[in-house]
């Protein structure tokens, strides 16, 4: 169906950070399926495992023990401030099972009837009805009407303005079940949450006994240089979810749990394909390879490089460049209003052999691959900066 607004590009082929087309024409991959291919394109040690896998088992039912699953959570759970995990097939089911775990705590743990969940502005959860009605983005919603209830949202990273809302919310008693936040909107512009702010929301959630669940489906997984985005803030969650980086290229998702709020029973929820022997052994891969080739401090250093570069370009090109802003390897180039939009940028870039997404009308984003080599990261802001030259 006609879902997308696609570019006239095929890509046929892929190897490290390039992809070909069908004519054999090479790209640089800036934007790694957005944020899902960590270790690149054919990455030897993840065929290799897969193959593997496939010639043991691929899919059984969660009727059933599964010995990769069991172990992609306990690795999660030892690299997080989790104890349990659900696992499904992508972000917006990951955020649909947060979000039925908030609504569970709120009737269980709170007495509320009917419970809320705040979310912000500019956020972004995924398509599906639950999922798109906590995105605060009214552009998703138009056309879906009416919306799943019990959402309400409020300014990213405004403290006076979260309080006014919790304090409204809670006004005749007990009403709120939890609050959804990205650490860093990735989707809304690539906007880093601010500790302070974070803090106080951990703070809040605590007096009241309100669950705070990140949606680290884009940030998490390494993107940032560190695990999880919420090792940015300074705060833990109560819970949280990931999916896009977590199996390199193979659907898998995660909600992933404290002890304290694993409130799900038997029957309370599911899914066939979640977690199966295939998905987990793509997850088991990806983290174990984080680690084997010491990608997280490596992205932090990338990502510094990544900045330098950017401020760089920032610097040579005032007039269409406001600032870049980011962590790790999500960074946002900002445009400059009534110069060249973000999708005309990245229209520019790929007609020079590079490949973009943009994170709202004003904001190129860049989010390689975690494997990114300097020299490639050099090469890839030379092309964006001929992409900008083109335009001007
Ligand atoms: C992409 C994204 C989602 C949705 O993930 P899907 O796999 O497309 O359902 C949810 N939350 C965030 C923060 C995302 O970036």
């Amino acid at each position: 169906m006609d879902t997308y607004a696609r570019f006239p590009l095929e890509l046929v082929r892929g190897r490290g950070v390039w992809l070909w087309d069908q004519a054999g024409r090479r790209y640089l991959d800036g934007m790694a399926g957005i944020a899902v291919c960590t270790l690149g394109h054919s990455d030897r040690v993840l065929r290799r495992q897969l193959n593997r896998q496939l010639g043991r088992l691929q899919h059984v039912s969660n009727l059933y023990g599964i010995p990769e699953q069991e172990e992609l959570a306990r690795a999660i759970c030892a690299r997080s401030c989790a104890d349990r995990v659900f696992f499904c097939n992508s972000g917006a089911e990951a955020n649909e099972a947060a979000i039925k775990l908030a609504r569970k705590h709120g009737h269980m743990v709170r007495g509320i009837a009917e419970p809320l969940i705040l979310t912000a502005h500019a956020s972004f959860h995924g398509r599906t009805l639950a999922a798109v009605s906590a995105t605060g983005q009214p552009k998703y919603h138009q056309g879906f009407e009416p919306m799943v209830q019990g959402f309400r949202h409020f300014p990213y990273n405004d403290t006076s303005a979260f309080e006014a809302l919790l304090a409204a919310a809670e006004a005749d008693g007990p009403r709120v079940a939890a609050v959804l936040l990205e650490p860093l909107q990735g989707e809304g512009g690539v906007n880093p949450g601010d500790p302070a702010f974070f803090q106080r929301v951990r703070q809040l959630c605590d007096a009241h006994n309100i669950l705070l669940i990140f949606d680290e489906v884009q940030i998490g997984v390494g993107r940032s240089g560190r695990w999880w985005g919420y090792e940015q803030l300074g705060v833990e969650p109560d819970a949280f979810t990931m999916a896009k980086g977590l199996g390199g290229g193979i659907p898998i998702g995660a909600l992933a749990v404290k002890a304290a709020v694993d409130h799900f029973r038997p029957g309370d929820h599911a899914s066939t394909f979640g977690g199966n022997p295939f998905a987990c052994r793509a997850g088991l891969t990806v983290l174990a390879e984080i680690e084997r080739r010491n990608l997280l401090s490596q992205v932090r250093d990338r990502g510094a490089l990544l900045e330098d570069l950017l401020h760089g370009l920032i610097d040579r090109h005032p007039n269409l460049l406001v600032e870049s802003r980011g962590w790790g390897l999500l960074q946002g180039l900002v445009l400059r209003e009534g110069g060249p939009s973000a999708p005309d940028v990245v229209k520019a870039a790929m007609d020079l052999g590079l490949l973009l997404v943009s994170a709202g009308p004003n904001v190129v984003r860049v989010v390689p691959p975690l494997v990114i080599k300097p020299k490639q990261l050099r090469k890839l802001v030379e092309r964006l900066e001929l992409a900008l030259q083109s335009l001007a």
